[in-house]
């Protein structure tokens, strides 16, 4: 049976029940959470029906682990509290019920509406509400998600799946479609632009020719997108394992100069290529470590990001004749607040940033006195790890990342000793390149593999 169901108050769209049947799909209750098998079986023993939705659906069938259970019902928020003593409300407009099993939050959702876009939004006109129908039937609950194999719904009355939209097909030749048309759909929310390529890198799956074929015309919608939701977005992207994946796709998909324009530019002057390898290797580093569970900071991943259009400007400004110190604190802050207009990197990170590079040039400077302020620095271990990683930018660099790792391996009266037998560092960070070298002790510098003169210029879509 096929019927036309709205996705929005702008799109319609032709909905097909197919049904899966348990034995030919590959999801197990094994695989699902203890808490939301709870949840999904208390609510269809009440009465009501009950499906696991989203990309946990979409991650079972992968044979993937999802990190969140949600859940779509037909009951109210209200029906779902009545049924469960741990839950609590949340949202205003649509209300969310939060069921909590210990560290585990399931989301239960009632089916949504056509008017709700997915950006939280509410449809005013001339201050009142035209539509506030947030509540409908699941045909509108699946046709208002994004992408085809976002919109699979696990039934546990009788473990099948029901696919109202295609993205069964979809999810078995991996790809990912909107629903709907992709300019109708790009135009509500441009973010989806940004969750197409994210889950497109995460998943390795190919976005569909008519939903890559507006980013071009599109992308620039993504300047005017809400910055908070730019900053979820960006961590989704860089910082949940798939961080080196997500910003190739970004890059490639040109959308990288709609959410990080700086960013962007930065990769396409001559130098970029330095740059871009520097954050390709944070971003490798920043996947092993969440691989491995350790925990990493947002403020070190945008401090690479934003470092090549902090160099570039700082050196502008110290040819200016403007004080080395002057011109990092000027640059780091300007060069903040304008990638804030777009990504709300929130102010504890924001400092810490700045923090990190206005360190940087303190590391050309190796009189004793420095070194062991320095060394003590709170922040002296973020910044070494950042200096590490512009070991690419010239010789210098190198032997000088050298220089702090070796000095870290000694007794504090060892080291004293070595900088006692030194010649005196000038302190001005630019001509300490030499002294440096010298400086580096026992080991030889590392040679470092020299580009091929035609490598240095590389476009940011290449
Ligand atoms: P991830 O694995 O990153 O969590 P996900 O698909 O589960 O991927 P969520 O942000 O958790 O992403 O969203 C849950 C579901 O809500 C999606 O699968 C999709 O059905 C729907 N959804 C999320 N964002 C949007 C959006 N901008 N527009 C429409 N539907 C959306
Ligand atoms: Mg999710």
């Amino acid at each position: 049976m096929t019927e036309t169901v709205p996705s929005s108050p702008s799109a319609a769209v032709a909905v097909n029940l197919r049904v899966i049947p348990r034995e030919q799909h590959t999801i197990s209750r094994k695989n699902i959470s203890s808490g939301a098998l709870r949840v999904l079986y208390r609510l269809n023993e009440a009465g009501f029906s009950a499906f696991l939705v989203g990309g946990a659906v979409r991650d079972l069938l992968l044979g993937g682990r999802p990190k969140d259970f949600d859940v779509a019902t037909n009951a109210t928020p209200e029906d779902v509290k009545r049924l469960f003593r741990n839950c609590r409300l949340i949202g205003r407009r649509f209300r969310l019920a939060h069921v909590v099993f210990g560290n585990e939050i399931v989301e239960v959702a009632t089916f949504r509406g056509s008017s709700d876009d997915g950006t939280g939004d509410r449809h005013v006109v001339d201050g009142r509400i035209v539509r506030d129908n947030v509540y409908g039937t699941i045909e509108e609950d699946a046709v208002r998600r994004d992408f085809t194999v976002n919109a699979l719904y696990y039934d546990i009355a009788d473990f099948s799946v029901r696919d109202y939209v295609g993205g069964y097909e979809d999810l078995m030749r991996r790809e990912l479609r909107l629903i709907g048309d992709p300019v109708l759909r790009y135009r509500e929310d441009p973010v989806r632009m940004l969750r197409a390529v994210r889950l497109a890198a995460k998943l390795e799956f190919t976005i569909a020719a008519d939903a890559r074929a507006p980013f071009d015309e599109l992308g620039e919608l993504l300047l005017q997108a809400p910055p908070a939701r730019l900053f979820d977005e960006s961590l989704k992207m860089f910082m949940a394992g798939s961080g080196l994946k997500s910003f190739r796709a970004l890059d490639a998909s040109g959308l990288l100069a709609d959410v990080y324009p700086l960013t962007a530019r930065a990769l396409a002057i001559r130098s970029g290529a330095t740059f871009r390898a520097m954050i390709e290797q944070g971003m490798a580093n920043t996947d092993a470590r969440v691989a491995e569970g350790k925990p990493v900071t947002p403020a070190f991943l945008f401090a690479i990001l934003l470092w090549g259009p902090v160099r570039a400007q700082v050196e502008k400004e110290l040819a200016r004749g403007t004080d080395m110190n002057l011109a990092w604190i000027r640059i780091g802050n300007l060069v903040m607040n304008e990638q804030s207009k777009h990504v709300a990197i929130p102010r504890r990170f924001a400092l810490a940033i700045e923090e990190i590079w206005s360190l940087q040039p303190r590391f050309e400077n190796r009189q004793k006195k420095r070194v062991f302020r320095l060394l003590a620095h709170p922040r002296f271990r973020a910044a070494y790890d950042f200096l590490l990683l512009r070991t690419g930018e010239s010789a210098e660099t190198a032997a000088l990342a050298e220089w702090w790792t070796q000095a870290q391996t000694l007794e504090h009266d060892d080291l004293a000793a070595q900088m006692n037998s030194m010649p005196a560092a000038p302190a001005v960070a630019t001509e300490d390149a030499s002294d440096a070298v010298a400086a580096a002790p026992k080991k030889r510098p590392r040679r470092r593999r020299k580009r091929p003169p035609g490598d240095a210029v590389q476009a940011p879509s290449e």
